[in-house]
């Protein structure tokens, strides 16, 4: 995606097609009202343009991908509220039943754990990441949909959400 000059339909169409094929590709839904939908999308072009990766539109950015790979759409959180809300915290992603009008969208709560709980989660997974495992091949696991493979390093992208490699962690 270019990130000079104003952001234009095609750019937000564009990627409004990618975000829809990727979700239904893997099982997921977007949003059906295409307008509400679109701003989310151009909201994720502009922090694309301003910190260099998606950052959730919805949510304020450290502005480091470090401190924000959690929040980089999809998110972390996404699947769990789809389960348990219908919607993940900004409703582009919607479950089939709300996406089909048969359950209403309401406003999600914040699942993101406060600063100083995440910081404590990764150094966790740092520490524990080297643990000697007594299998033929480490374990690991997409944060964003829960995929799990055992092979020498994490694939370049889940098959299932379709986020990047960096969203694996070494689960065993
Ligand atoms: S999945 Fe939803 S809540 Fe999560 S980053 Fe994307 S738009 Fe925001």
């Amino acid at each position: 995606m270019s990130g000079s000059g104003p952001i234009t339909d095609d750019d937000v169409d564009r990627l409004y097609r990618e975000i829809e094929r990727d979700a239904e590709s893997g099982g997921y839904h977007i949003h059906p009202d295409r307008v509400f939908t679109e701003r989310l999308v151009r909201g994720l072009i502009e922090n694309e343009r301003r910190y260099g990766y998606r950052s959730c539109p919805c949510r304020l950015s450290a502005g480091s991908p470090g401190e924000d790979v959690d929040i980089v759409c999809p998110c972390d959180y996404r699947d769990p509220d789809l389960s348990e809300f219908g919607a993940c915290y900004c409703a582009l992603y919607v479950s089939k039943e709300a996406r089909e009008g048969k359950v209403p969208i309401g406003s999600i709560p914040e699942r993101r754990p406060p600063r100083a709980e995440r910081e404590r989660a990764r150094a966790e997974q740092a520490r524990t990441a080297g643990a000697p495992a007594q299998l033929p091949f480490p374990v690991w696991r997409c944060s964003v949909c829960g995929y799990l493979c055992a092979r020498e390093a994490p694939p370049l992208q889940c098959p299932i959400c379709k986020v990047g490699r960096e969203r694996f962690g070494r689960f065993i």
